[in-house]
């Protein structure tokens, strides 16, 4: 039996039984390789030698790697903010595999079959949305956010039925682990103690082993976790990104992105931005992801009350006081990604936070392309002309000027902070869409060329074509799907 090079020690089967099913998955009729993820699969260690003489198919068509133990995982979580029980209804945790840096990595394989999770979806998945999330989570990954990332994507050879039929495919997902807010919160529903603790000391021991031991080290994980959701998503608003279906099942306590469903790079700036389709009131808005991160944290903190402290009361103040930290956290990291883009690195103050919202405001105003401005700050006569005609516009500028040669520091060092801060090629939405509306009538030299130019964001890529943002007529009415 082959087994690719996979280093497989799995510990998620050595759960109370609560908390998975083992799960074979579907038996394709004809699996076929689409796009496969070289780069990655080296780091991985995985044997490419091998991979490549089986067609780049690892799973699919009735295989098993040596080592592998399938399984489906439980979860719940808050979907719009209602509770619902959830779990892996088309996916499969194959494995974790060992990487040569001895990174524990789940090894997934999403859109693989029904599952006993899977209520009443088919199990399945399309190629388009499975390209999409091999395209937008490589690019977050460039980007220096964490992020789960995508191995490969092979065609099952079997058709899917949504509005239109569809082609089948199943995507390879490498993530630290799958363990999400959901996750915590189907523990604490079973309402069983020694459940709920067995599940949070196997947490801290993947995520936070430092903290094993520590005197009080649930309320040390609820920090932790705090902290780097907080981080994680100052990330995302640094660049743009909206990830719109921020339920409590697509946040993964690891700290990194997960579920590339209906999110997207936002071309004009806009707080209120939506693309998802299914989001009516905007609950998942540009402007909302923090106070919604908070919002999740605060789901994840009630899970876990019962380890915080015996008592109801003392352990409810535990996990307020941890939580108000969120705020404080986020806008520390934020301002701080925010000011490295218009290469401001030193300390900051109540004054340079003025220099961003401001900066904010006129791009609002003037309706300003979000990546594009950032990008183009440091050449007056590249940015929109909007923008330039706008005396206040002008008056910022000269005042940021000014704080910039209060510094003290080279231009040359400024703008390689700020190059090295604001991308040239992000995934746009209208890129996407043409790569994988070509891939599916075969022709797949777009989705290669995308996929190049977004691996080095803050390049200039070979298609200057990549830099332009969408017609208005395309921003207007352009909506994202959930992935299904
Ligand atoms: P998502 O919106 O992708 O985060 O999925 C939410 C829930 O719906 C998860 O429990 C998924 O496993 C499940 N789900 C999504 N699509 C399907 C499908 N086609 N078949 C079965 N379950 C699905
Ligand atoms: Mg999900």
């Amino acid at each position: 039996m082959n087994n690719f090079g996979f280093q497989f020690d799995n510990t998620y089967v050595n759960l109370p039984s609560d908390f998975f099913t083992y799960q074979d998955i579907k038996n394709f009729s004809s699996p076929k390789n689409f796009i496969f993820n070289t780069k990655l699969a080296e780091e991985l260690g995985l044997n490419i030698h091998e991979i490549k003489k089986n067609n780049y198919v690892i799973f699919g068509g009735g295989q098993k790697p040596q080592g592998a133990s399938f399984i489906s995982q439980a979860y719940s979580g808050h979907q719009f903010g209602h509770f619902t029980n959830l779990g892996d209804g088309r996916a499969v945790l194959a494995g974790e595999h060992i990487s040569p840096s001895k990174q524990r990595l789940d090894i997934h394989l999403k859109g693989s079959g029904p599952t006993l999770y899977g209520r009443r979806g088919d199990g399945l998945a399309a190629l388009g949305p499975m390209l999409r999330e091999y395209i937008i989570s490589e690019a977050m990954h460039a980007l220096g956010v964490p992020t789960t990332r995508s191995l490969s994507v092979m065609t099952t050879g079997e058709p899917v039925y949504r509005e239109t039929i569809l082609e089948g495919a199943m995507l390879t997902r490498i993530a630290s682990s799958h363990i999400r807010v959901g996750t915590f919160e189907f523990a604490s529903s079973l309402n069983d103690p020694d459940n709920l603790k067995i599940f949070c000391d196997y947490t801290i021991n993947r995520h936070f082993p430092e903290l094993i031991n520590t005197k009080d080290s649930y309320a040390q994980f609820l920090k932790a976790v705090v902290k780097s959701q907080a981080k994680l998503i100052a990330q995302w608003m640094s660049f743009g990104f909206i990830h719109g279906v921020m339920n409590t099942d697509n946040m993964a306590i690891s700290g990194e992105t997960i579920d590339y469903g209906p999110c997207a790079f936002m071309n004009t700036y806009h707080p209120e931005t939506v693309y998802s389709s299914i989001d009516k009131n905007g609950r998942y808005a540009f402007t909302n992801q923090p106070i919604i991160g908070q919002w999740n944290l605060t789901r994840f903190a009630e899970s876990l009350l019962p380890l915080l402290h015996n008592d109801l009361e003392s352990a409810k103040e535990i996990a307020i006081s941890i939580l108000k930290d969120y705020q404080n956290d986020y806008h520390g990291f934020w301002y701080e990604l925010m000011l490295k883009k218009i290469g401001i690195s030193d300390f900051f103050d109540d004054g340079d936070k003025k220099i961003i919202d401001d900066l904010l405001m006129l791009m609002q105003k003037n309706q300003s392309d979000f990546t594009n401005t950032f990008r183009n700050l440091q050449d007056f006569n590249l940015l929109d002309s909007s923008l330039i005609g706008d005396t206040s516009f002008t008056n910022w500028y000269q005042l940021w000027k000014k704080r910039l040669a209060a510094q003290g520091k080279k231009d040359e060092e400024i703008n390689q902070l700020m190059m090295a801060s604001n991308p040239c090629v992000i995934p746009r939405n209208h890129l996407v869409e043409a790569a994988i509306e070509a891939a599916q009538n075969n022709n797949k030299d777009p989705l290669e060329s995308l996929i190049e130019s977004i691996q080095s964001p803050f390049k200039a890529p070979k298609k200057l074509e990549y830099l332009n943002p969408p017609s208005d007529e395309f921003e207007k009415t352009y909506r994202t799907f959930c992935g299904t």
